[in-house]
Parts: C-alpha cells; sequence; structure tokens
C-alpha cells in the first residue's frame, strides 16, 4: 500500500470514528501493535481502538471502501498473530463491558472482553461458565473456535454456551446469531471462528458454580512416565465434574517437572476422593490441590503465559494417551531448550462429548486428548532451536494422532490439518463462508477461505 493510500485511509478513520487511531510513526502505535506473543512482529497501516458497535461498523466500512485488509484483535492471544495484518487493525480491546443477568443466568460481553471479564462478576453472585484456563485471552476469539478448559467435562466447550451473539457482518449488516434470530450464522459461529463477522457481543449462558478444587502438582522428571500413566488411567474413568490437564513446566529446580492438574467442580468432599489418586502417582516436589473460586484456579497458569515473551506452538489431537506419546513427551520435556516452554494434556469428556458432530461447527466430539507444544523464549535465545523442537515433537506425536486439529491454535500453515478438523462440516462452513462473507474478507482461519 502507497504512503498516500494509508494516510488517506487513516484521516477517513480520524474523521469518522470515536476510537483512537495510530497509525506507522505515531506515539503509542508500537504498544497498539503488540499482541501476547513478542515472536509476532507485524506492522499494520492502522490500529483502530473502537469505542462500540457503531465505531467498529464504521472502522469496517472505511477499510472495506478503501481497499484495505483488515484484521480483528480481541485479547491479541492468538499464538500466531492473527489478529495483526498488513491493512486496518479493527481493536475491540476498549470494548470489555460485561453485564451479569443473575436471575436469567447469562452474561453479556462485548466482542473484546476477557476471560477475567466475564468469570470475575459472574463468580461474585456464585456463577460460573466453561473458559480458557487463562484469565487474558479474549472470551469471543477462544468461544468462536472451541474453549477447552477445566470446566469441559460439566460444561462442555465454552461454545457450548454461546447462546447468542451479536454480529457485523463484513458488509456492515447487522445480525442476531441464536436460535431466535439467524440459525445458520449462529452454527457457524460455534467453531468457525472469527470468519464469517465481528462479534461485538455475546451472551453465554453461566452455571452455578462455588468453589472448585483444583490446583498443580508437580512430579520429578524421572517419574514423568509413570505419572502420566496413571493419568492416563484416572482419566478414563473420571466422572464428569473432574477434569484434568497434566503435561511439563519448569519445576523448582530449573529442571522440567511433570505436574498434574485437576479442576473438580462439585461436590468438594467427593471430589477430594476422587482427586487422591492423582497425588499418588508419584513423589510430590512441588504444588498442591485445595478448594478455591474458579477465578483464583485460572490464574495458574499465569506465570508461564507471560506476555512477550517469544513464543512457537505444535499441536495434536490424541484420541488417547498411548505409551509411545507418553515416552515423546518425557524425552521432549529432557531436551526443551528453554526452562519457560510448557507441554500441555487438555482432557476433552463428559457434557462436551454429548453434543453431535454436526450440531456444531466444531466437530470433534469424541473423547480426546488436546497436546500443546509450546517453546517460549527471550531473545537472544536461539529461535530456530526453539523452533525446531516445537516441529519435533509434533512430528513426534504425529502417528495415531486424529488428522485434524484445534483451529483456535493452527496457523495459516497448517490450513489441511484445520479443514480436517472440521471433518463432515466443512462444506457446510464453506457455504457459510459464501453466504456470509463473499468477498472474503475475514482471513480468520485459512481452510475457511472463500
Ligand atoms: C496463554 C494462552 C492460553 C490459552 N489457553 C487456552 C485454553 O485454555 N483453551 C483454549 O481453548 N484456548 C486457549 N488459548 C487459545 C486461544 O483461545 C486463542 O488463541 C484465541 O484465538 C484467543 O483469542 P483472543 O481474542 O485473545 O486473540 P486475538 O489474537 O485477539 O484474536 C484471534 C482471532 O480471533 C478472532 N476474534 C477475536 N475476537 C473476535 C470478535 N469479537 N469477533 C470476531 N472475531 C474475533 C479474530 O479472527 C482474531 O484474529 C490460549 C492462548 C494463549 C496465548
Amino acid at each position: 500500500m502507497t504512503q498516500t493510500t494509508s494516510s488517506e485511509v487513516c484521516a477517513r478513520l480520524r474523521a469518522h470514528v470515536r476510537g483512537h487511531v495510530w497509525q506507522q510513526g505515531d506515539d503509542g502505535y508500537d504498544d497498539a501493535r503488540r499482541v501476547w506473543n513478542g515472536a509476532v512482529d507485524r506492522r499494520p497501516v492502522v490500529v483502530v481502538r473502537c469505542v462500540d458497535t457503531d465505531d467498529v461498523r464504521t472502522a469496517l466500512l472505511v477499510a472495506r471502501e478503501s481497499g484495505v485488509p483488515l484484521t480483528v484483535r480481541g485479547g491479541g492471544h492468538d499464538w500466531g498473530g492473527r489478529a495483526l495484518g498488513d491493512g486496518v487493525v479493527l481493536d475491540l480491546s476498549a470494548m470489555r463491558g460485561v453485564d451479569i443477568d443473575r436471575g436469567a443466568r447469562v452474561a453479556v460481553a462485548q466482542g473484546g472482553a476477557l476471560v477475567a471479564d466475564v468469570v470475575d462478576p459472574a463468580a461474585a453472585h456464585g456463577l460460573g461458565t466453561a473458559t480458557a484456563v487463562v484469565r487474558t485471552v479474549g472470551m469471543a476469539g477462544m468461544t468462536l473456535a472451541g474453549g477447552y478448559g477445566g470446566l469441559v467435562g460439566r460444561f462442555g466447550l465454552a461454545l457450548d454456551n454461546l447462546l447468542s451473539a451479536e454480529v457485523l457482518l463484513p458488509d456492515g449488516t447487522r445480525v442476531h446469531a441464536g436460535a431466535d434470530g439467524d440459525p445458520e450464522l449462529y452454527w457457524a459461529l460455534r467453531g468457525g471462528g472469527g470468519n464469517f463477522g465481528i462479534v461485538t457481543s455475546a451472551r453465554y449462558r453461566l452455571r452455578a458454580l462455588g468453589p472448585v478444587l483444583g490446583g498443580m502438582v508437580l512430579y520429578p522428571l524421572d517419574q514423568a512416565v509413570q505419572v502420566l500413566r496413571g493419568y492416563r488411567d484416572v482419566i478414563a474413568s473420571a466422572p464428569d465434574e473432574l477434569t484434568v490437564m497434566a503435561g511439563f513446566v519448569g519445576g523448582p529446580t530449573g529442571q522440567a517437572a511433570a505436574y498434574i492438574a485437576p479442576t473438580w467442580c462439585g461436590d468438594l468432599e467427593t471430589g477430594e476422593a476422587a482427586i487422591a489418586p492423582l497425588l499418588r502417582l508419584g513423589t510430590p516436589v512441588g504444588g498442591g490441590v485445595g478448594p478455591m473460586p474458579y477465578p483464583d484456579l485460572i490464574r495458574m497458569f499465569e506465570a508461564g503465559a507471560q506476555p512477550g515473551q517469544h513464543y512457537a506452538l505444535g499441536t495434536r489431537w490424541l484420541p488417547t494417551l498411548t505409551d509411545g506419546a507418553i515416552d515423546v513427551l518425557a524425552e521432549a520435556a529432557s531436551t526443551w531448550p528453554s526452562s519457560s516452554s510448557l507441554l500441555a494434556l487438555h482432557h476433552f469428556h463428559g457434557a462436551a462429548t454429548w453434543v453431535a458432530p454436526e450440531a456444531t461447527a466444531f466437530a470433534l466430539r469424541q473423547e480426546h486428548v488436546l497436546a500443546e507444544v509450546i517453546a517460549a523464549w527471550r531473545p537472544p535465545a536461539d529461535a530456530a532451536a526453539n523452533r525446531a523442537w516445537v516441529e519435533r515433537v509434533a512430528t513426534a506425536l504425529a502417528p495415531g494422532a486424529l488428522p485434524g486439529g484445534y483451529p483456535n491454535i493452527l496457523g495459516p500453515a497448517d490450513a489441511d490439518r484445520v479443514r480436517l478438523g472440521f471433518g463432515a462440516n466443512a462444506d457446510r462452513l464453506l457455504a457459510a463462508k459464501r453466504r456470509y462473507d463473499p468477498d472474503g474478507v475475514l482471513t480468520a482461519i485459512a481452510s475457511l477461505a472463500t
């Protein structure tokens, strides 16, 4: 884009939008283009921090009339930095308002709300909903393509709790996506990501949720294989109330440690008995489990999820945790190039599996384990070595893995795997894409191009 065009777009936006507009060279531009993954270093022409739905619509139409590509930024936590492109960034981070309707058990959240913005006020009313395990992730961005977390067994994915959404289509039309509005858009939004429109607000189902029982227990690396085999046995018969993450983090000595991170949501005494076998998988070297409000539980991973570090991620959907996969993970933890790295296993079971594969765009409804291979480093550490480690481990996990992958964490280079992940829903999603975004304005999920 020429300098004149970008200045013209910027001038038009400044004339019509109430939110702040930054272009290259402006004070604050570098802060405005910063996302969670410090390895993402894109320089969009303009960042527009919209203040409300009218602002988003105006910015959207200006960008479109100017022929400039646009991207949408919510919480800025996408690993690959999908929020930033070369053109206009519609930044929703000033739109974080949340209303809790306690009687109806509904949270209405603006499109830029973070997980914490929803779960904190909900918890004050003894309510909660299914979310990611990190508080600073964007609620809409996470929900639109999935939403794995500690409540998945009891409440399903985050998207299973999306009741409806107010959406701006790429032509500026406002649509109410829901069973009581546009049901096809509602279907597509629950798994198809931000590919069809911009969600300016969404309604989430809340459930009664008192203190949960949870935490993280660390085991020494030399016990990792036995610990993960024991983990596999426990989750095979886990009740819906118990969803357990596992994997590896940097331990107290700097060496990798295996971790088990249960979330129990139900009667606390019953939960203690259900969690007890997880505390006997080896000789713990740190951590612990106890009752706490759900918002506190999801602070747990914050230390390892620091904004601004450089990250690379690989992922697999594992139908079960085989001995081979466990060996790969244990070896990976003993050879990772950076002690800030993380291996994470999310168990998908219970309520999330009761939904028919065709009921929402998110198609994988069989019990499985989502594996994440996450390298984290700070420059001048060797980025290539970290990326190579991710690639090597993700490749080693491929035998026996399901062919697709979780669209929220796969990038444009993985378009084939994303499409496979949608299974029999892929054709219907492509039809929805042609209907709601015929010009292919939104490119959030690469395999859903028109
Ligand atoms: C530290 C960390 C922890 C995570 N934990 C989990 C987890 O526990 N479970 C899980 O399932 N996922 C998890 N994720 C993945 C996360 O769900 C995705 O990265 C998600 O896309 C983040 O949304 P965001 O709004 O923060 O990101 P952004 O980078 O702002 O947005 C990513 C894309 O989402 C779309 N989008 C965002 N908001 C809107 C909107 N209002 N309307 C339309 N499209 C929108 C856009 O296409 C945008 O480009 C985690 C990610 C990180 C970095």
